[in-house]
């Protein structure tokens, strides 16, 4: 297996000061890339299949609205970037069902992305969805 080129981390300079930043030093055991999916609509989903393990899961939090809101996904996105140092990032969307989420939210998610990632980084999007809602030709922009 080839092991992948490692880039340096790097403050990024789009980070607002409000925000923490980079720690000053990083573990020497800290993983220098790993995967993470995300499920912004929780527990939740347009469909009902016998077999699903996870819908159950919606009664271990009674009060959520299963939304991811704004803040949490320009954290999440901002964070998942700088703490990656191989050349290729992927943003992964999971549920229950992503896509309950709309469009709109997706949409903000890659312009994050564009606003965090750092030049010259390779960035794939992705999502498992059933596709139940995927009717008509998407317009999510491109990095
Ligand atoms: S589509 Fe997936 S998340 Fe939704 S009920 Fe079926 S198995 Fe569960």
């Amino acid at each position: 297996m080839q092991t992948p080129k490692i880039i340096p981390l790097t403050p990024s300079h789009a980070v607002p000061e409000t925000m923490p930043g980079l720690p000053a030093s990083w573990p020497k055991n800290a993983p220098s890339y790993f995967h993470v999916l995300s499920k912004p609509s929780g527990a939740t989903c347009n469909l009902d299949c016998t077999y699903c393990f996870f819908l159950s899961k919606e009664k271990l939090y009674p009060n959520s609205r299963f939304r991811m809101s704004d803040e949490t996904l320009e954290t999440y996105i901002r964070q998942l970037l700088e703490s990656q140092r191989a050349p290729e990032v992927t943003i992964a969307w999971q549920g229950g069902e992503p896509t309950l989420m709309g469009l709109d939210f997706f949409n903000r998610a890659v312009e994050l992305v564009h606003t965090y990632a750092r030049p010259g980084i390779n960035i794939q999007h992705t999502m498992q969805t059933n596709g139940w809602m995927v009717h008509k030709p998407c317009t999510i922009p491109t990095v």
